[in-house]
């Protein structure tokens, strides 16, 4: 595109791109649409403690497109971010778990359940993102200490100062924090020292092999260990296996989440799945 044709004089030369582009912009203005019709839903995916118990969830976020069926976030959620169709959204997913906590607190057997939301960088660094969460706990009746945001390493490239202010103001309220898919990221362990996190979440990618790549399974111990020192928690994400359940137990992590235990499910047949036990 030159400057000098204008905005409204767009020139493409190859039609190939034309064609991404107009999908990427239809994309765009349907999920915009998607966001405020009804067309997101939440799969809640078990964690779950070494004796089997369901101590929680992680909230998933997938988009029900009228034609193309159920989307998957990892192909809409980096489209949100380009467009700041992010902070709408994460304000949906937050509003969602949080009516659904105070649902559950009033449901025997289900008052335990805490939620884990995934927070984009972007949202993160919204200076009314405090404020915006406090509110929705509040407004929903939610116990805020059954709330737990999963930021990533990917944050730790903004002020690290502003980040660990917020996290001490929600964490004052009860929120707790997980470091997602970590390991996979931007690293600094002394940043890791000074953030409130409550737990550290071994990325995928080393559950994954971990039965026969002796890197992985020493990098998941070393997970484990740092986690100890730093009096955090730890759960492995992606187990698929006894095997890698058995290794990652030997290794010191009793928490997991996983198909071995269960997919991200939907609500109803996730609350089956708890009451099922
Ligand atoms: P994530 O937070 O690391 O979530 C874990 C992903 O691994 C999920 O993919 C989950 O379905 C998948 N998974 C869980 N267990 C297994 C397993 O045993 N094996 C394998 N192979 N995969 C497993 P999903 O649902 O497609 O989500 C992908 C990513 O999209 C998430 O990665 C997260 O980064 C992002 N995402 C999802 N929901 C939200 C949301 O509400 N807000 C934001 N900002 N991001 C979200
Ligand atoms: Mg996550
Ligand atoms: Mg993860
Ligand atoms: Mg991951």
């Amino acid at each position: 595109k030159s400057k000098a044709t204008g905005r409204n004089a767009l020139h493409f030369f190859d039609p190939a791109m034309q064609t991404v582009v107009i999908e990427r912009a239809a994309l765009e203005v349907g999920l915009r649409r998607a966001i405020e019709g009804q067309q997101l839903v939440l799969h809640y995916q078990a964690q779950v403690v070494g004796d089997g118990q369901v101590m929680g969830a992680e909230a998933l976020v997938r988009w029900q497109h009228p034609e193309r069926g159920m989307i998957s976030p990892a192909e809409f959620i980096p489209l949100a971010e380009e467009t700041g169709l992010i902070l709408p959204l994460g304000e949906w997913v937050l509003d969602t778990v949080c009516s659904q906590l105070a649902s559950w607190a009033a449901q025997t057997g289900m008052a335990h359940l805490t939620v884990a939301v995934n927070v984009s960088a972007q949202q993160f660094r919204d200076s009314d993102f405090v404020h915006k969460v406090l509110a929705i706990l509040n407004k929903r009746g939610a116990n805020p200490s059954r709330l737990k945001l999963e930021l990533t390493e990917s944050l730790l490239v903004d002020n690290v100062e502003d980040i660990i202010e917020k996290m001490f103001a929600l964490k004052a309220k009860g929120v707790g924090f997980a470091l997602d898919d970590f390991g996979t990221g931007y690293s600094s362990l002394s940043y890791l020292k000074r953030l409130p996190l409550d737990q550290l979440k071994i990325d995928q990618s080393f559950v994954r092999d971990i039965l026969v790549d002796p890197n992985d399974a020493a990098i998941a111990r070393t997970v484990v260990a740092l986690a100890q020192s730093l009096g955090l928690g730890v759960i492995a994400e992606g187990v698929e296996t006894e095997a890698q359940r058995a290794l990652l137990a030997s290794s010191g992590c009793h928490v997991y989440q996983g198909y071995f235990f269960s997919r991200p499910l939907p609500l109803a047949s996730f609350e089956e799945f708890v009451r099922r036990g």
